[in-house]
């Protein structure tokens, strides 16, 4: 077998073997396939796309390089929850603790961001001390104490997916409906959790802009997760203007924490009650909805959440006092406002361009190894639909260097679109596919 005969087959439409797939997935580990080979592979696939037949092949295979997480003697359901990836997404961070409060055991193999969008795994590394290497061992320890964990795939030797992520980060193939189902698959594989929840955003913070693309990485998950004897449950959600106030690694735990503090911007809190919400019912199949709503918005303003993320931090090694001190994470040394040109309604922000944004700020990584500054970000102060007057404070940007601040504020301005009228109301949850 020859890689160059695998691109051939892709490039001209054809499908891939299960042994075609494991052989190239052991190359790619082993290094036998040089990175070059192996990113014409993947633009291959993102032109011609995989069959649900390959696309399980592949989801297994990946899966079959990382070690399977052993939470074998953890009682009671065990729930995962991915998103695809957005701009100011940071419901993972108040979701996981809030359905451990309920008694679901969540361990979340979590990713860095990607493209324009943030990552989980960046998110919680913001806080000093964190360790996302969990083994065996110190896995179910933090379970046993947080019911939640997050954790990275290189803690979890899941060679093959973090190779993939990387390649698909520096050549232009992340919005790939198949590669990004087989990377979540994957990953729900390794977890060896009950059930899983994919976030599945739309719009264009998303890696799918169209309603459309949404709707088929949301039910190819659900069938190929079926095919893999995984139960997968989709939720299309908006994702046209950043989520919530916040963007960027340390701001974005802050308002996870402020919303768990029982504050937070109000689209953060239904996202994050819909989603939890939804984990107990696949957890207690005989849970109503508005029930399972119920006890997670009683949950949160409670504590319940914001006490199980201090455990999860004080287990995971970091300094729990963040959590009533915000100056123990990182912090920019500058800010920059941006004011509305003039009064209006703002009728649109384009989440793409404010991730890019913070992107050059220095929250994007040039290769998934490059690192990042975690302080830099953007907080808006109002979102699509508010009518501002003219000289108002759109919203600030928090940088370090100065470097890139020019375009980025350029590119803020420019995400901001005001109107005369008031914008029709977009729903934050569009469909649920199971
Ligand atoms: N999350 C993942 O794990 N992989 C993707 O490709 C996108 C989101």
């Amino acid at each position: 077998m020859r890689v160059l005969d695998l691109i051939q087959i892709k490039r001209d439409g054809a499908e891939l073997s299960r042994e075609e797939i494991e052989f190239f997935l052991r190359g790619l580990v082993s290094g036998e396939i040089a990175d070059f080979q192996a990113a014409a592979l993947l633009m291959a696939i993102f032109f011609q796309g995989l069959k649900d037949e390959e696309l399980a092949d592949w989801a297994e295979s990946v899966a079959a390089t990382a070690s399977p997480l052993d939470l074998g003697d953890i009682s009671g359901p065990k729930i995962s929850k991915h998103s695809t990836g957005g701009v100011g997404d940071k419901t993972s961070l108040i979701v996981a603790p809030l359905v451990a409060a309920a008694g679901v055991t969540v361990p979340m193999i979590a990713a860095r961001g990607m493209g324009h969008s943030g990552g989980s795994l960046d998110k919680i590394e913001s806080i000093p001390g964190f360790n996302s290497r969990l083994n065996g061992a110190s896995l179910k320890s933090v379970l046993g104490k947080a019911g939640a964990a997050f954790l990275s795939q290189s803690a979890q030797e899941a060679p093959a997916d973090r190779k993939l992520d990387s390649l698909r980060n520096s050549t232009g193939t992340v919005e790939c409906i198949p590669l990004i189902a087989a990377s979540i698959l994957s990953k729900k594989l390794a977890e060896k959790t009950d059930a899983l929840i994919v976030d599945v955003k739309t719009g264009s913070g998303g890696l799918m802009k169209k309603m459309t693309d949404s709707r088929r990485l949301a039910q190819s998950l659900v069938t190929v997760g079926k095919r893999l004897n995984q139960r997968v449950l989709a939720v299309i959600t908006d994702m046209d203007q950043p989520l919530g106030n916040a963007v960027g690694n340390a701001l974005e735990v802050m308002e996870a924490v402020e919303t768990m503090r029982g504050g937070g911007p109000q689209d953060l809190i239904e996202l994050s009650l819909e989603l939890a919400a939804r984990i107990l019912c696949l957890a207690y199949p005989e849970r109503t909805l508005e029930g399972a709503k119920d006890q997670c918005f009683k949950l949160l303003n409670e504590g319940a959440a914001l006490q199980k993320f201090r455990q999860l931090l004080e287990a995971q090694g970091a300094n729990p006092q963040v959590i009533d001190s915000f100056e123990l994470l990182p912090t920019a040394s500058a800010d920059f406002v941006i004011s509305s040109p003039r009064a209006g309604y703002i009728s649109r922000i384009s989440a793409d361009d404010i991730g890019r944004a913070v992107g050059l700020l220095g929250a994007a990584r040039e290769t998934m190894d490059s690192p990042i500054d975690a302080a830099v970000g953007i907080v808006l102060e109002h979102k699509v639909g508010d009518r501002i007057q003219a000289g108002e404070r759109l919203c600030t940007i928090y940088y370090n260097a100065d470097t890139h601040l020019e375009e980025a504020s350029q590119m803020v301005e420019d995400a901001f679109h005001i109107a005369a009228a008031a914008p029709e109301a977009r729903p934050l949850v569009y469909e649920v596919i199971q």
